[in-house]
């Protein structure tokens, strides 16, 4: 995945220090550090993250391979679904 922080919005709140330490971390009071190509394995975090910045200044581009993973997850959800209404007729 591909992240990129505006540091213009930014204000140092470190929520997404918090939830993704592996991928974000605060350098002094108010400078933040961040990975701008974090692993795929850091995805939930780094949504969590993205969705806790109280001013929105992560944006997340997510690659193929991220999206593959989502699919395949969305996929195992939706097969239990269906065959939960099929029960129940
Ligand atoms: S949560 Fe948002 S405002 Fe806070 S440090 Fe991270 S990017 Fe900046």
């Amino acid at each position: 995945m591909r992240l990129v922080v505006d540091l213009n919005r930014c204000q140092g709140y470190a929520q997404c220090a918090f939830l993704a330490p592996d991928v974000f971390a605060m350098h002094g009071d108010e400078s933040l550090l961040y990975n701008p190509e974090a692993p795929a394995e850091q995805r939930e975090d780094v949504v969590r993250a993205v969705a806790a910045c109280p001013v929105g200044a992560i944006l997340l581009e997510l690659t193929d391979e991220d999206m593959a993973g989502m699919v395949s997850q969305d996929t195992v959800a939706g097969a239990g679904a269906a065959s939960a209404s099929g029960g129940a007729r």
